[in-house]
């Protein structure tokens, strides 16, 4: 068995007090958030901030405290059996135009519900959900103090 470990990020912006998360498609066909592998010494928000960087162009990610998230899968690749452990951050954006790498070939802002649906995974639909639900609770999210004000 093969380990492998990644860190990534559900990356979110806002507009007109709604909130849009950001998916990405993968060349083998699934969507998903941005993420990738840790580099040697690396802290995992340091990653996941890189990764954001390099697959979309993204500079000004805002992490959301509290919000750490891991999920496990399996996958075969050149006959070898991986297990993989992905940890994923919270984090808000202003920047709206993507551009995004050779190693995607799309991406989408969606409202929740959409991005839920979007999702490939059900392990990444759960991390979505979860984000959804912290994101009102949130300390340092300018979404609270928009929504008080609806
Ligand atoms: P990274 O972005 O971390 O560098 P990668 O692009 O090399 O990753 P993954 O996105 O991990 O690769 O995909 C590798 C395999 O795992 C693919 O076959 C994919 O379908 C599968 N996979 C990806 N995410 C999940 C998930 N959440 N649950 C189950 N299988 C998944």
């Amino acid at each position: 068995m093969v380990f492998e470990k990644s860190a990534g990020a559900v990356v979110f912006r806002r507009a007109k007090n709604k909130i849009y998360y950001l998916l990405l498609r993968y060349r083998l066909g699934h969507w998903d958030f941005s993420k990738g592998n840790i580099e040697k010494g690396e802290k995992l928000k340091d990653t996941a901030k890189r990764e954001i960087r390099e697959e979309t162009g993204i500079k000004d990610v805002k992490f959301i405290k509290g919000f750490k998230e891991r999920i496990k899968y399996f996958y075969k690749f050149n006959d070898k059996n991986i297990s993989k452990i992905v940890v994923f951050f919270l984090a808000e954006t202003k920047t709206e135009k993507i551009k995004i790498s050779f190693e995607h070939i799309g991406s989408e802002w969606l409202p929740y519900e959409q991005a839920l649906k979007q999702l490939t995974f059900l392990k990444a639909k759960d991390i979505l959900k979860k984000s959804n639900g912290f994101l009102p609770k949130a300390k340092n999210c300018a979404i609270k103090t928009a929504m008080r004000e609806n």
